[in-house]
């Protein structure tokens, strides 16, 4: 049998036909047609019949299509309640889709969720119980696997790790919360705080390498400056890694997984983060045998596998 796995981004739709190893056998992707949900939905499936024609797969050989998409998703799984890039508000998505490939059944969950369970199916968290997928980019968002299978929350509003106080009274968040883990550990915040640092240390490389122009500081660039060995830089990189690092103790001492996975531009750092980060864990925690820290394996596929296996998850 086979899955169709669709990760729908406000750029693209990628859809990917998946086989029972969880191997992509044929993908395409295309622009994301900024029209309403019901011509996506079948456009999405006239892509679809084209992957199956194209592999010579018959739509008897299909036993699922997921789609995920960014933003949050109804307690049912029927209903996207608010994708913003996609311009989606209270769209009944499923049953807009389910139109179009009548007897198969069509499920539908949001990326972090599709994410932390492609990395169950192939990546990172392959044969855990209790696993947490952290995913560090503008935001900071969170998958997790309890069980074996993808947690969306007790009452089934997904979890907001990246939303978990982490400083009282700390910097606003795009929640409209103070101190929230995103606020420190996205890599938004560490731009803002090498920004900031490049104010106030015009003799460092965070504001010689930039001009002084905070628009060229991003995460990548205060990493690198650190990398240099610019002391503003790394002062501001260790600061990161240091809330970072009570994170993921919370997350450990909440959950005592078998696996955090960190996903996101920011891992492009390398051993550069995950050293320092594990040895900053393993001063806080309460065990002496904890939770391995370790990249996302599964980059940019992520999204069609994860969707791919929505329906194995609803088993
Ligand atoms: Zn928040």
């Amino acid at each position: 049998m086979y899955q169709i796995g669709v990760d729908i981004g406000g750029t693209n739709i990628k859809m990917g036909l998946v086989d029972d190893r969880l191997q992509i056998v044929r993908r395409v992707s295309v622009p994301f047609p900024h029209e309403d949900s019901e011509a996506v939905a079948k456009r999405i499936a006239s892509e679809v019949r084209g992957l199956l024609a194209a592999q010579e797969v018959p739509e008897a050989e299909l036993s699922s299509v997921g789609v995920i998409v960014p933003g949050s998703i109804d307690p049912t799984g029927a209903i996207i309640l608010d994708a913003y890039n996609l311009g989606f508000h209270n769209v009944p998505f499923k049953a807009q889709l389910q139109a179009q490939f009548s007897g198969i059944p069509v499920y539908l969950a949001n990326d972090a969720d599709g994410a932390g369970l492609a990395e169950l199916g192939r990546g990172a968290f392959v044969g855990c119980q209790t696993a947490v997928l952290l995913t560090l980019g503008t935001g900071v968002g969170g998958g997790l696997i309890l069980g074996g299978r993808m947690f969306s929350g007790g009452k089934r509003q997904g979890v907001e790790l990246g939303h978990m106080p982490l400083v009282a009274g700390g910097e606003p968040c795009t929640c409209g919360n103070l101190g929230c883990i995103e606020a420190y550990c996205s890599a938004t915040a560490l731009a803002r705080e090498g920004v900031r640092a490049m104010q106030t240390h015009p003799e460092s490389l965070l504001a010689t390498g930039s001009g002084g122009d905070p628009s060229r500081i991003d995460a990548k660039f205060v990493i690198d400056c650190a990398k240099e060995g610019d002391e503003a830089a790394k002062a501001v990189f260790d600061r990161y890694v240091d809330y970072l690092g009570s994170a993921c103790i919370s997350i450990i001492h909440l959950l005592d997984p078998e696996v955090i996975a960190i996903g996101g531009g920011v891992c492009g750092a390398g051993e550069f983060l995950f050293a320092p980060l594990r040895a900053n864990v393993a001063k806080k925690c309460f065990y002496g045998d904890f939770a391995k820290i370790v990249p996302a394996a599964m980059g940019n596929d992520a999204g069609m596998i994860g969707a791919a296996m929505l329906g194995r998850n609803a088993i």
